[in-house]
């Protein structure tokens, strides 16, 4: 079958598998969270589906894939790249209808991501090389000659979240592609629209036949039975840390390396010395950017006494100043939640935050419109201890904390499970560098919000997940290093 998209909707809806696109018994429905309104019936992979991937995707491996060098894979991925370019703002119209978020944000974000994504990993395609290593020798009898060298991880599962899925697929698929796996990816129930079509670009570049397969589906059902299968070597996954433990445990049964990016509290840190302005712009887009449905979102802002009544009022004005509506209406700031569930879910949070005590000061309801929407909301004089500062909302929710000496934040900053992200805002250079060094998290931005890059490793300490994706770390994360002695 080679029809991609659907006459009746203008959707590519399919599983696409080996090559080629197919149905499925079974569909799930895909919702616009701006409207609360069935957009689209998309293919539900079954567990017999994602077997005929997996198994499509070692034959690739062993097949024509192994006989593909690097400068060729790096090829394939600079052409996916100039595809995706081509189709931004179609890819940008399926993420604003899918997500909910404005439609200006993916072409921000999400594509420029994406591109720069394939293109770094298609530079690094053809220069993954090992080493060699002077040793003893063989028990003292004979000389040696030892060197390393890097090798596919073999057939991977990538497992996507819906708040940036054509982003964090690129993620995956970049760095397992130049490495030479290949590749089952298991998009969103909730946003798999964007993914979906870069499978048909990825089919237009012209990867061989099995090389990526993606199989959108159930999380319990597609996604389960992908991690449980025994043909596939690695789960790289990103989500929720509950899902995130789900599948580190059934991993742990075949033995399955994993990478697990899960969430996030990220603190941003607002030193006496700061940029106060620099500061309270980039907090606000650390909060309200794709409806702070972000792992990095800087949720706890922790603000020197000095600067806290400042930065309360003008974080509230900037919450109130949002616009909420239409995706695709210029004036919209602000999106839509994902759906009906995290709506209830932010407004729990929200609830909860007011019995521990916290002071609203703005936001804290859902307008009176259709969809999922909620009004960007902001919490001051917050314990860190209450519910709200230490458990991840993913909503447009920040909790405002005041401190007044530099250990007191960086104490605050580490007193969550979380280990993603942090923010810093200070003009000393030593005082940078002296918090970067203490706060325990994957990624320390200084004066600004996610300055994330697909040459920087990316990833969390503690509960914020294991191992890193991106740059040089996404490229050993998806190789095993084989170490070969010659006696002599
Ligand atoms: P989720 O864990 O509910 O779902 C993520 C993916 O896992 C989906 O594709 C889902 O279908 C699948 N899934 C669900 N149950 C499964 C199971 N039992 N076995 C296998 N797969 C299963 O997360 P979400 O709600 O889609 O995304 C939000 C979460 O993702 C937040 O916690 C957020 O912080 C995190 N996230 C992390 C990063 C990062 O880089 N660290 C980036 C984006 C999102």
């Amino acid at each position: 079958m080679t029809l991609t998209v659907e006459p009746a909707t203008g959707f590519t809806t399919g599983l696409y598998i080996d090559g080629a696109w197919s149905k499925a018994e079974e569909s799930f429905d895909d919702t616009n969270p701006a409207t609360g309104e069935l957009l689209v019936k998309v293919a539900s992979a079954s567990v017999s589906d994602v077997d005929r991937a997996v198994v499509a995707a070692r034959r690739a491996l062993e097949g024509a894939w192994a006989q593909t060098p690097g400068a060729a894979r790096g090829a394939l991925l600079n052409r996916l790249a100039d595809l995706v370019e081509r189709d931004a703002a179609e890819l940008a119209r399926l993420e604003a209808l899918d997500v909910g978020k404005p439609v200006g944000q993916p072409g921000m974000l999400d594509i420029p991501n994406a591109v720069a994504t394939f293109r770094h990993f298609a530079g690094w395609a053809d220069k993954i090389q090992g080493t060699t290593i002077p040793t003893a020798g063989y028990l003292g009898m004979a000389p040696t000659h030892s060197y390393t060298v890097r090798e596919p991880v073999g057939v991977i599962g990538a497992i996507v979240p819906w708040n940036t899925p054509l982003m964090i697929a690129a993620w995956k698929l970049g760095p397992a592609l130049a490495a030479g796996n290949t590749i089952v990816v298991k998009p969103p129930e909730d946003a798999p629209l964007s993914i979906l079509h870069l499978g048909a670009l990825i089919d237009e570049a012209g990867f061989p036949a099995g090389v990526v397969n993606i199989v959108p589906g159930l999380g319990e059902i597609a996604g389960a039975a992908l991690v449980a299968h025994a043909g596939v070597d690695k789960i790289s996954f990103t989500g929720s840390p509950e899902v995130g433990r789900q599948i580190q445990k059934s991993a742990a049964d075949t033995f399955k390396r994993v990478t697990l990016e899960l969430g996030g509290k990220t603190p941003q840190i607002v030193c006496e010395d700061a940029d106060v302005e620099a500061a309270i712009n980039g907090i606000a887009m650390g909060l309200f950017f794709n409806q702070g449905e972000v792992c990095a979102a800087g949720t706890r802002i922790l603000v020197h006494r000095s600067h806290y009544d400042t930065v309360v009022e003008a974080l509230a004005q900037a919450a109130d100043a949002q616009v909420l509506g239409d995706p695709f209406d210029e004036s919209t700031t602000m999106g839509a939640l994902i759906n009906a569930e995290q709506l209830q879910r932010v407004l729990g949070y929200i609830e909860k935050g007011t019995a521990e005590g916290a002071r609203l000061v703005a936001g804290g309801t859902s307008p009176d419109i259709p969809g999922f929407f909620v009004r960007p909301t902001i919490f001051a004089d917050v314990d860190n201890a209450s519910t709200i500062a230490q458990e991840e909302i993913f909503g447009p929710v920040g909790a405002v904390i005041p401190f007044d000496t530099v250990e007191e934040a960086i104490e605050i900053a580490n007193a969550t499970e979380y280990g993603l992200a942090a923010t810093i805002w200070t003009q000393n250079v030593s005082l940078a560098h002296t918090l970067a060094s203490k706060v325990r998290a994957g990624a320390v931005w200084v004066n600004g919000w996610a300055a994330i890059d697909p040459a920087l490793p990316w990833g969390g300490m503690k509960s914020s997940g294991i191992g890193r994706e991106l740059g040089w770390a996404g490229i050993v994360a998806n190789t095993e290093e084989k170490v070969v002695t010659i006696v002599l």
